[in-house]
């Protein structure tokens, strides 16, 4: 099978080979230098000097974490969506008594950083903003470095961003653009399986947990930091997850975090080509497509429903489907983590293939 979603990612044999790897102590001394070596690359990826952990959890739990981290029940949040994961992180802070205010965008659509401004400068008082980097359900890359300027220069809200899909493919400077958290998922970019989360915690972000109380256990981020000072993590952490990451994230730090960067954008331009020459139309602007996951719109009178199902039948490539409001409306093409050219070729072949045969 060809996985084309965006997230699980397919892994190559040798990080397969880690996960079926026998189990070791976590409070033993092997442990402790792999988490080490972890942290290091973790901070290097993310650029980040402050402090990073890994949690057991799939990627919701790290955008978790950091509002409970970082807030109390009452606190103003400016949520700003444009589609699933958006909302999630709207609604996670919702679930805890956040005051949330909601600036969302149609789908396909990035956010305006002016309207962020207009918003802050009209209602002071913010205490946090949450906002997807890459949305996986429409495949946009929200502005980030412009969207935290807007913030910083209007207010002194802290920013929690949900980088699932993005960090590790797509730059983030979280410390230049003050990013307080950065939450991401093994199971994307990262070419691991599911079951570890990675959130950055800046200074600021430490500030505000002395004030913050949200109730928290698993995911207070001090037992974490505590913990790494003795080289365990503070519960047992999902260890086939643990020794492909390791292996996943050295081999980025090996090749050059940049030229991974640049590996993400070749993969989206050789998709974006390619549905363009399929005579098809992304849903998005080309110049916000996300360099991790393609959305594309499913063409007049082809039900997109049976054209993912059909390209997974008769020839063993999985596309994402269109997510909620536009389920049957788009499919979409992932292409974050260990991705080469054949892989999109192979997915665009297909979907032609199918296309064709649809329409005769
Ligand atoms: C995958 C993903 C998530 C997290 O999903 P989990 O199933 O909790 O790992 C969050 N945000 C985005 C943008 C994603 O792509």
């Amino acid at each position: 099978m060809n996985l084309r979603i965006p997230g699980p990612v397919p892994l190559p044999d040798e990080v397969l080979e880690l996960v079926g790897s026998q189990m070791i102590d976590h409070r033993g001394p092997e442990f402790a230098v792999m988490l080490d070596r972890m942290t290091r690359n973790l901070k290097a990826i993310l650029a980040t000097a402050a402090d990073a952990f890994f949690l057991t959890s799939s990627g919701t739990g790290a955008m978790e974490a950091g509002v409970v981290n970082t807030l109390s029940p009452g606190d103003r949040v400016l949520s700003i969506s444009i589609g699933v994961f958006g909302d999630r992180y709207g609604l996670i802070a919702e679930a805890y008594g956040a005051e949330v205010t909601r600036l969302k965008y149609a789908l396909g659509q990035a956010a305006d950083p002016d309207d962020v401004r207009r918003i802050l400068r009209d209602a002071p008082g913010c205490a946090a903003v949450v906002l997807t980097h890459s949305e996986s359900s429409t495949g946009v890359a929200n502005p980030l470095e412009a969207i935290a300027r807007a913030v910083h220069d209007e207010s002194d809200a802290l920013i929690l961003v949900d980088a699932v899909s993005s960090a590790a493919a797509i730059p983030i400077a979280t410390d230049a653009w003050g990013i307080d958290v950065v939450a991401t998922a093994a199971q994307k970019a990262w070419v691991a399986p599911p079951g570890i989360a990675m959130i950055s915690f800046s200074d600021r972000a430490w500030k505000a947990y002395e004030a913050a109380k949200m109730p928290r256990f698993y995911f207070d981020v001090a037992q974490y930091r505590q913990y790494l000072q003795i080289g365990q993590p503070p519960f047992t952490p999902c260890l086939p997850a643990i020794y492909a990451l390791d292996h996943s994230m050295q081999a980025i730090v090996d090749e050059g975090i940049e030229a991974a960067f640049a590996r993400h954008h070749e993969r989206a331009e050789q998709a974006r080509d390619g549905v363009a020459a399929l005579g098809l139309e992304l849903l998005p602007e080309r110049s916000v497509a996300s360099d991790t996951v393609t959305a594309v719109k499913v063409p007049q009178g082809i039900d997109g429903r049976e054209l993912v199902r059909r390209v997974r039948e008769e020839h063993g490539v999985v596309l994402g489907g269109g997510q909620q409001a536009l389920a049957g409306r788009i499919f979409r093409i992932g292409h974050m983590g260990w991705v080469e050219r054949h892989h999109i070729d192979g997915a665009l072949r297909a979907v032609a293939k199918t296309l064709a045969a649809m329409r005769s």
